[in-house]
């Protein structure tokens, strides 16, 4: 069935996007390594990669490999970083990896997302709170905040050599008039993603969306300069916002933060965007449209525990044996679960945040 399960397709050419990137689909058998399959790949929400294969083979033979996944602390968190986040952490158990999160609060200030370090900086903490509230095994996990961070200076500007200023103005379109600081975080990109390698011999993946792409690729580049492993990328499609834009912290409506409270949940619910037809009539007699509908979209990722449930979900939609009240409700109650939870497990880590923080790195 791999492969064949075209839930997600219709929104975007992503075969074009994987063809453009030189990325590959996964495939069953890159991931015959791995004890369980998780369910959003299956789902088509994580859906290629670049040189995953090769990294899994030093798996394979034994060799211990890292994750790295940063968090540009300039908001609370909402529900569409979780995701990832929450794959990272099922990653970290399939292979006993390593796990490395930057908190860029200098990304966020050198790019205007925040008024002060100091602001990134409380952010950062109770973003940090939030993702490691998701089940990261604290010995193998080692967050920091990167403006207070040794290494980073140090590793960025040996890193910052190999790069020149025409290179990163063409990879990510910038114009003259940005700040230095824009320009010089390449190289901090590239010391977060690499510094695993160069200090401990460790291949790396990063799961990320197609849109942090040349990123990876100056850091590639550099890699193959200084020789060390390339490192890997998992490709995820992003979660569509409830009204049907990407999602954005600056659009409160896209998203769910998780501060968010059971009346505004609500009323994002019940405002999204849905495949449904203008009468609930209409709807009985043509059925709905889940591939436009954002809400069936995020009940594949809060609700359904696998393929089949989304299918079958799909099928009454289809049919017109749903009316999308009935979503809203399922999602409702759902987001509502997720969110009680995560507070009960973010809660019971409060006081053991250290622990996340504390390695030597
Ligand atoms: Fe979406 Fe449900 Fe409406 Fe179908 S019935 S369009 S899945 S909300």
């Amino acid at each position: 069935m791999f492969g064949e399960i075209k839930l997600l397709e219709k929104q975007a050419d992503y075969d074009k996007l994987i063809k453009e990137f030189g990325a590959k689909r996964f495939s069953p058998k890159i991931l015959e390594i791995l004890k369980t399959r998780h369910k959003l790949i299956e789902m088509g929400f994580f859906f290629a990669h670049r040189d995953f294969d090769k990294y899994l083979e030093i798996f394979k033979r034994g060799g211990q490999v890292a994750i790295v996944s940063g968090r540009g602390p300039s908001n609370y968190i909402h529900l569409g970083h979780l995701i990832i986040f929450d794959f990272i952490r099922w990653l970290q158990s399939e292979l006993d990896a390593e796990v490395y999160i930057p908190l860029s609060d200098d990304e966020k200030y050198v790019f205007n997302k925040v008024k002060t370090l100091e602001e990134a900086y409380k952010y950062a903490i109770d973003n940090a709170l939030d993702i490691a509230a998701l089940g990261y095994n604290p010995e193998k996990t080692h967050m920091y905040v990167s403006s207070q961070t040794k290494w980073v200076y140090k590793i960025s500007l040996e890193l910052s050599r190999h790069l020149t200023y025409s290179t990163v103005k063409a990879a990510f379109g910038l114009t003259d008039s940005v700040n230095p600081g824009v320009v010089f975080y390449s190289a901090v990109q590239a010391a977060h993603i690499l510094m695993p390698t160069i200090k401990y011999n460790y291949p790396v993946v990063v799961p990320i969306g197609m849109d942090q792409d040349p990123y990876m690729r100056l850091t590639r580049d550099i890699a193959a300069k200084i020789k060390v492993f390339k490192p890997a990328s998992i490709y995820a499609r992003y979660l569509r916002g409830l009204t049907g834009e990407p999602m954005s912290a600056s659009q409160p409506e896209t998203c769910i933060f998780i501060n968010d409270s059971p009346e505004t949940i609500k009323r994002k619910v019940w405002n999204a965007f849905t495949g449904g037809r203008a009468t609930i009539k209409e709807q009985r007699e043509l059925g709905g449209e889940p591939e436009k509908c954002v809400v069936y979209e995020w009940l594949m990722v809060y609700e359904f525990k696998d393929v089949k449930e989304a299918l079958e979900h799909k099928m009454k939609c289809v049919s017109g044996e749903l009316i999308c009240g009935v979503c809203k409700e399922k999602l409702y109650n759902a987001l509502i679960r997720f969110i009680k939870e995560h507070y009960k497990r973010k809660d019971s880590i409060k006081n053991k945040i250290q622990d996340y923080f504390d390695h030597e790195i």
